[in-house]
Order: structure tokens, then sequence, then C-alpha cells
């Protein structure tokens, strides 16, 4: 099979870290007979120098003709002055809107070999963790309507933000969530605030009726003061976890801080048809772009997210995956998950030590 990848290197160490998945990407293609066809395109800072803004209708065209999208990161202190409607995160935004990614996924898991960078105790751990955070990304209070008026009680100016859901948005949401159960450990655990808002109660009773459509699935319902606080105690309990747009910027910091691990988690946002938005969860770092050091792994596994979720190629999933295990269990290490001892590699090299495995 032959799939259209539109590449969006992106700032700081995004092209050190995406030339790195792309080279994965060939060698899987390779060794399974598929053909990936990459298409560079600029969004963030990159585009603001050449186009002056951050993200360009052509980009937008080229992401929507691509089977899908890689990003590496966007952003950096080169930017920080650019008024707020040009700066170069809002490129995310329009990608995310112009594609309609409507759900953001975000693995957290612990690596075996990486059990010392987890934040938490051992005895809390136990035998690790594999969490996915199933995040509604474009309802909510962030899409509500933004306004400012005098308060009735002589308090002054006040700050109001309508925070909306309709059940359409939830059915979707939480179908995306169970179906992802089905393929895991079977549970889903929704995450509200239904003991005092309206949009939380609609989010429950939408998700409790969506759940009679998967039997198969346990669900569980949790506020999110809980579940912030049950994710440091036991994160071993949670499968997938669904929720909200607000719940869950917060909850997916929290669930990837956990593993200590920042250049190691992946992500995808996805919509109602196959194609999907793949990055690494981490920002551009500045501080070491151009270095040579950075970790690549956050990108190389957002690929096999995108062949799993977007093209439907779990064994070339697997077999990326795989592969990252093995150079963790072999001891290489970038400098990011080094805590003594072990050798350093670069960037290039801890790509090629995960090739070699493939
Ligand atoms: P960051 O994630 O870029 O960096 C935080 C820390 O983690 C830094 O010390 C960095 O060196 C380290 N780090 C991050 N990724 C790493 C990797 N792959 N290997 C080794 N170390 C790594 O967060 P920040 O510093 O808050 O943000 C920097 C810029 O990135 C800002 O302009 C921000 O707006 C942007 N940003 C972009 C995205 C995105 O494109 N999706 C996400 C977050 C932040």
């Amino acid at each position: 099979m032959r799939y259209q990848i539109a590449v969006i290197k992106g700032d700081g160490i995004g092209p050190e870290i995406v030339t790195e998945a792309m080279l994965v990407l060939e060698k899987v293609g390779a060794k399974f007979g598929h053909e990936f066809v990459f298409q560079e395109v600029l969004a963030g800072g990159c585009s603001i120098d050449v186009n002056g803004i951050p993200l360009t209708q052509e980009t937008i065209d080229i992401c929507k003709s691509a089977d899908s999208v890689l990003l590496g990161a966007v952003g950096g202190p080169k930017w920080d002055s650019v008024e707020s409607a040009k700066r170069p995160e809002k490129a995310l935004l329009g990608l995310r809107e112009s594609l309609g990614l409507f759900a953001n996924i975000r693995p957290a898991m612990m690596y075996k070999a990486l059990a010392g960078a987890c934040p938490i105790k051992p005895e809390i751990i136990g035998d690790g963790f594999d969490i996915v955070v199933c995040r509604e990304l474009t309802g909510d209070v962030y899409f509500g309507k933004h306004y400012r008026k005098e308060s009735d009680c002589g308090w002054g100016e006040m700050g109001c933000d309508d925070m909306n859901y309709s059940v359409y948005e939830v059915e979707r949401i939480a179908r995306r969530a169970f179906e992802m159960a089905r393929v895991r450990s079977k549970k889903v655990t929704s995450v509200d605030k239904s003991n005092v808002l309206e949009t939380s109660r609609l989010w429950r009773e939408t998700v409790t009726r969506v759940a009679q459509e998967y039997p198969d699935v346990e669900l569980g319902h949790m506020y999110v003061d809980n579940a912030a606080m049950q994710l440091v105690r036991n994160p071993g309990q949670f499968d997938v976890i669904v929720t909200g747009n607000l719940f869950g910027d917060i909850l997916s910091d929290e669930a990837s801080m956990i593993t200590g691990s920042i250049g190691m988690l992946p992500s995808a946002s996805i919509g109602e048809t196959g194609r999907g938005m793949y990055e690494p969860i981490h920002g551009s770092a500045p501080d070491i772009a151009g270095k040579g050091i950075a970790n690549p792994i956050a990108t190389i596994l957002s690929c096999a997210m995108m062949l799993r979720y977007s093209f439907g190629l779990s064994d070339e999933a697997d077999t990326i995956e795989s592969a990252v295990e093995k150079a963790l269990n072999d001891g290489h290490r970038t400098a990011d998950i080094a805590y003594g001892g072990e050798k350093i590699l670069s960037t290039s090299e801890m790509g090629e030590k995960i090739r070699e495995n493939l």
C-alpha cells in the first residue's frame, strides 16, 4: 500500500526528531512492503519566518489531502513577542479545526527499563501502568463564549466563560474511548464533575447510555478531583480515561508526568475520518535545539500510533514499539533518560539503534 504523509518538522528540535522518525517509517515500509510518501510543509515559527503567518492555506490543503500528518513541535523564544493571534501555537489549533480532529489520545505507560525515572514510589507503582487518556478536543469551556460583564452585587467587572457540551459531542468521544478499551484491558473511566456542573451531568448520562453498546467493556465514573488524586495514588487502576477538554488538558499532563520521561510520550489527534495528526507531547525544546541530543522516541512512537489508528497496520506498529522497548532494555539512552553511568547516545544514534531492532 501507498500512504501519503504530510510532514511538519516545525521548530526547535522538531527537524532533528522528525528526521529519525521518517527513517524508521521508511525501514518499516521496506520490511512490510508499504510505501510512505512524505510531503514536507511549513507550520509554526518557521512558517512565520517565510510566510508571515503560522499556518497557510497551502499547508492546510496538503494536510487535508494526505492520509495523515506527522508533526514535530512548534514555537520558541524567537516568536514570543509575536502578537497572540499569530503565535506559532495557533498553527496547531488551526490544523485541528481544519482537519476536524475531536479526540486527543495520549498513552502514558511506564517502561520497566525506565522505572527509575518515575516520580512515584516503586511499592505504589507495582507492575507499572499503561493508561490512555482520551480527551475531547473541540468543545467545552475553551470553545464557549468568553466575555466580561459588570457583576450584579457591586463586586466590579466579571470574566465569564461559557461551558457547553452537546449529546453528539459526548457520544462520539465516548465511542472512541470504548473502541479503544475493547482492544486493551476493556475498562473505561469517565471523568467529570457531575456533582456541580450541568455539562458533566449530561456527559455522565450520555457516556452511560453509550456504554450499553459495549457490554464487554467495564465503565466507571470518577469526579475530576478524585481522578487527579488517584492518578498519583494508584495509576495501575486505570486503562482508558475519557474526559472533556478542560479536565483532559490537566489530567493528560499529569498522566504524562508520572512516567517521568517527557521525551518518550507520543500522541494522536483523530477525527471521524481515518486521518489523524501525530506528534510527541513535548514542545520544541529550544534549550537543546541544534545540539543533536534530543530524544526521538516520542516522535517514533507517534508514528507507531499513526500506523495503528489511521492505517490499521497493527503488526507494523507493534514492530516499532518492540524495537523501542528493546533499545531501552539493551541500555541505550539519550541524555534525558540517563540516570548515571550509561553511554549517552545522540538523537541519530538512538534512531539508528531502534532501526537496527526493526
Ligand atoms: P518543552 O517540552 O519544549 O521542554 C521542556 C523540557 O523538556 C526542556 O528542558 C527540554 O529540553 C526537555 N525536552 C522536551 N522534549 C525533549 C526531548 N525530545 N528530548 C530531550 N529533552 C526534551 O516545553 P517548553 O520549554 O515549555 O516549550 C518550548 C516551546 O515549545 C514553547 O514555545 C512552547 O510553546 C512550545 N510547545 C509546543 C508544543 C507543540 O508543538 N505541540 C507543545 C508544548 C510546547
